[in-house]
């Protein structure tokens, strides 16, 4: 039988014995039902999310509810939304507490004197075009501007379909701002016209990132593997779906037989007691769900899977790294 160390030179063992020490145990946490804009194809509003529970205005309870979340053995707060933002002292409550991830939309630039080395994701749909087309604005123009040089940001480029052989003139927009990226694609859980897959554009997009990677090595935070897995919806001839996600909330989750997934996974709605189907939109038919977190997280839970051939595991371990410099839990 495989084993890690039978499998792997000691460059790569090195590798693997730094992210095998993290044990990452996230949870997701929607700090506000309102957002500063309203994009077409938003997992949230989509699916109702904002109108599942109403929103928890005591400060004092969501300190004591990071508190509980800290003791429930959560190391990893992922802050989504709505926009984050627009609460700083919920957003604080958790990032005096716990390592912690925000997402936003870049309009509102989180103060550095407050949380100096708080992770920052932003969002970004594509260019110019396709953000006045989703978002109705040019979010990058002011992104941009409110975090350049900013070491712990990254954006999130959401790749649509229409931007399949364009994507460069955007990274290489980035890298020029200091910042880096990564890469997933868009579900478009609204349906919107020209904004849907088709396993051409998938195959050409993959190609695409493949190159943006060896091009821009020190912006681009991704890995060749992730590229193939979430293109292509495989991983070790198994399909990604229901049957196989990982980030479906923990105590929801009746299915048998039970998948490897992440332990003690929660997604909460902002009352602090509502709980999400999963890491993403509750109405999102599996099939078509293209989350890139959800992607990655399949990877790796599913190490033992891995250990089929030094090429799979080592694929495994950059997944992995991956997400560990996206969280940084080690350095980009
Ligand atoms: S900025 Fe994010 S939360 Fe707000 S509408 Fe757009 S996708 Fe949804
Ligand atoms: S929509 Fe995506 S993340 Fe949610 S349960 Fe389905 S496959 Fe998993």
């Amino acid at each position: 039988m495989n084993t890690v160390s039978s499998l792997l030179d000691k460059e790569w063992y090195e590798r693997y014995k730094r992210i095998s020490r993290l044990n990452i145990r996230s949870s997701i946490y929607d700090v506000t039902n309102q957002c500063n804009l309203r994009c077409r194809g938003c997992f949230f509003f989509s699916s109702d999310e904002h109108k599942a529970a109403p929103e928890e205005m005591d400060i004092r309870k969501w300190e004591a509810f990071v508190d509980s979340e800290k003791a429930r053995g959560v190391n990893l707060a992922i802050l989504i939304g709505g926009e984050p933002t627009l609460y700083l002292d919920r957003v604080a409550a958790f990032y005096k507490r716990l390592p912690t991830y925000c997402a936003t939309n870049g309009l509102i630039k989180v103060p550095r004197d407050r949380f100096p080395d708080m992770m920052v994701g932003i969002s970004l749909w594509g260019d110019e075009e396709d953000e006045k087309v989703l978002r109705g604005k040019d979010t990058f123009a002011i992104s941009s501007k409110n975090y350049a040089g900013d070491l712990y940001t990254y954006y999130l480029y959401t790749i649509t379909p229409k931007q399949v052989g364009r994507i460069e003139s955007i990274i290489r927009r980035i890298a020029d701002a200091g910042l880096k990226v990564h890469l997933q694609l868009l579900s478009n859980d609204e349906g919107v016209e020209g904004f849907s897959w088709t396993d051409e554009l998938l195959r050409d997009i993959r190609d695409e990132m493949d190159i943006m990677l060896d091009r821009y090595p020190n912006t681009v935070i991704s890995s060749k593997y992730y590229h193939e897995i979430i293109t292509t919806g495989q991983m070790l001839g198994r399909s990604f779906g229901w049957n196989e996600c990982p980030s479906v909330t923990e105590p929801m989750d009746r299915r048998k037989p039970q998948p490897k997934r992440l332990i003690r996974f929660i997604r909460w709605a902002a009352d602090l007691h509502t709980m999400h189907r999963c890491c993403t939109s509750a109405t999102r038919d599996c099939s078509i769900c293209k989350d890139g977190a959800a992607h990655m997280s399949w990877v790796m839970v599913n190490k033992r899977a891995h250990l089929r051939s030094a090429k799979d595991l080592q694929g495994w371990i950059e997944v992995y790294e991956m997400f560990a410099k996206l969280y940084r839990f080690i350095p980009w």
